[in-house]
Formats: C-alpha cells, structure tokens, sequence
C-alpha cells in the first residue's frame, strides 16, 4: 500500500523504525525484531540506510522481510551511501520485490569523505527528482522542525524543503523533536510557504543518557528544561531512565493527537519491547 493513502485516511497512523544488521550475522535477530514489532501492527515500518554503515542489501533484504509480516514497509535510500548507478540499480530491485515506498535522504556526511562527488546525488530533492521520473513509488522525505544543523537560516531550510517537496515528495517525516510547541510552530510556518504535503511527527523515547547526547550533538536538537530535569534525575539509573522516557514520549504523543496531529512515526529503533510499551499506554486513543 502507498503510504501517501494511509496518512490521507484521517484517521490515527503509527509508524515504527528499525535499522538493517550491519553484518550477515545478525539477520536472524533483526528478523525477529520485525515479527515481534509487526505483530503490534503499526500502518508501517520504516527501515534506515546507510546509518552507521548498515548495507543497501540489507534494507532491501529486511523490508522485504516487514511486508511478509503484512505490513507495509518504507526503505529509506541516502544519495550519500549510494552513487547515482547504485541507486538505478537498487530502485529496479525495489520495483521487482514490489516495495513501493522510499524515504529519500541525503545520508549524514562521513568525515574524511570526499562527498559530494560527481557520482552521487548532492541533495535530497535530486533523488527525489530521480525517484519520481522512475515512477510507480510513494516518496517520503525528512524534514527538520528546528532546522537543519547545517542550514544557518531556518527560511532558507523551508525554502530547500519546498523545492524537495516540489521535486516529488508525497510526504515528510520530522527529524525527533521533544517539545511539541517547536513543531506546532513549523507547521504553521511551512503552511505559509504553501507546503501542504502530510507531516508524520517522528517522535523518539529516550531510553538512555548516552544515546540522547549523542543524538542531540549530531542533530542540534534542543533538550527543553522539563525533558534535561529527567535526563538529569535518572541518567545512572537505566530502568527509571527507560520507564521516564517511555512516559514522557507517550505524553508527546498524546498532546499531539490531541492537537490534531494525526500521524506519527516512533522512532523505536530495534527494540519492540519499548515500542510495545508506548503502543499499550496509546491502546485506547489510537484504537
Ligand atoms: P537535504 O534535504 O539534502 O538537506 C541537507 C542540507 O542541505 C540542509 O541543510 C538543507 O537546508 C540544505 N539544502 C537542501 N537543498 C539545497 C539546495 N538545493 N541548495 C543548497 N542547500 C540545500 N540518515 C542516514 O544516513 N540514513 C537514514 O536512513 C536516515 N533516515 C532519516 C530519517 C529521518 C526521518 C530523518 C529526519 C533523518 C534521517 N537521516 C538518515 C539523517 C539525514 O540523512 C541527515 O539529517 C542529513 O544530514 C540530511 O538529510 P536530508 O535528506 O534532510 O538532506
């Protein structure tokens, strides 16, 4: 199914994301991730590229294994882990295994890479642009409530994310952001700028101190005093630290639905057990 349908329904959607095995080995376990998060039946899974070293065939290998389960899986494909005759070639392969949606992203720049280099797209909006003359795919692409951290002027990051969406997106997924006034904010103003595509609210549960720090340094996102007060408090204690970032992700989430914010994507990375958690506090209100 396009997921362009799906977020056009109305109604609630949630989304969960995974990341591919970074070697043969452990397929079988991120198999049994997918089964066990397909089985809380989310609209779909997205699955991640390139991040962290993760191969194209495994994307390809593991959303595959997601639309077996009976959900709809969305690849994401970087013009950075891909040269311009990977992506023909890896699109082709899309198009045969009947995957029909993509996340098209530049991919973060590795140091010490001579990216952008004549064999690659540059930005997002050429692979979206070649994505769309392909034809036959939904296109999804990422969008940055705060700004890009490379981008000094946030107009000028709606400005790029209006031509991307012109180039062929169907829809866009925000970058994690945790507190919702900043995205409420963006939307507004990408509505002014005539951008009228559906946004999923890519939500994140902080199950750990080190992982946020890490996330917030390479992403500039902004850590609100309420949501550092908790990072703080239970930081060296991990299973408070789990069960405060479940709560706080949920109440997100909740404040969005609430607000009319009807689609969202939880960033659960590869672990059903917390996307199971954050799903069961949700049970009656996405039902
Ligand atoms: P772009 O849209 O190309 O923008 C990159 C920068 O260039 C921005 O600063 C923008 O303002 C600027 N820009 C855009 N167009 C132009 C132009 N025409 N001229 C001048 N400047 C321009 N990374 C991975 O490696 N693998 C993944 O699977 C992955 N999944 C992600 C999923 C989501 C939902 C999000 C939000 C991010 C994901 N990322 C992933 C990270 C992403 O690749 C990085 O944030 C990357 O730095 C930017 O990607 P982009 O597609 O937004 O780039």
């Amino acid at each position: 199914m396009k997921i362009s349908e799906c977020l056009k329904s109305g109604r609630v959607t949630v989304s969960c994301e995974l990341f591919p095995p970074k070697k043969d080995g452990e397929l079988e376990h991120v198999r049994e991730v997918v089964r066990d998060m397909a089985a809380l039946k989310p609209n779909f899974m997205s699955v991640t590229y390139g991040a962290g070293g993760g191969t194209s065939e495994n994307t390809v290998r593991i959303a595959q294994e997601i639309e077996s389960r009976g959900i709809t899986a969305l690849a994401h494909l970087t013009c950075v882990s891909s040269t311009k005759d990977q992506v023909a070639r890896i699109l082709a392969e899309l198009k045969e295994k009947r995957i029909e949606n993509i996340l098209a992203l530049r991919g973060d720049i590795p140091k010490d890479s001579d990216f952008p280099s004549p064999g690659h797209y540059r930005y997002a909006c050429e692979l979206v642009a070649e994505i769309k003359a392909h034809g036959g795919f939904c296109i999804g692409a990422a969008c940055y409530p705060e700004g890009h951290i490379e981008c000094a002027h946030k107009e000028d990051d709606i400005e790029y994310l209006k031509r991307k969406v012109e180039s062929g997106c169907d829809f866009l997924t925000t970058q994690m952001f945790f507190d919702n006034n900043i995205l409420y904010n963006f939307l507004y103003r990408i509505l002014a700028k005539g951008i009228n595509v559906p946004v999923v609210a890519g939500i994140m549960p902080v199950t750990n101190s080190r992982q946020i720090k890490r996330i917030c340094a390479l992403s500039g996102t902004v850590l609100p005093p309420r949501f550092k007060a908790i990072v703080d408090k239970f930081s060296d204690r991990p299973a408070a630290m789990e069960q405060a970032g479940i709560a706080y992700a949920t109440e997100q989430i909740v404040d969005l639905i609430s607000n009319n914010v009807k689609n969202i994507h939880i960033y659960t990375m590869n672990k059903p057990d917390v996307a199971a958690r954050i799903m069961g506090n949700l049970s009656e209100i996405i039902g």
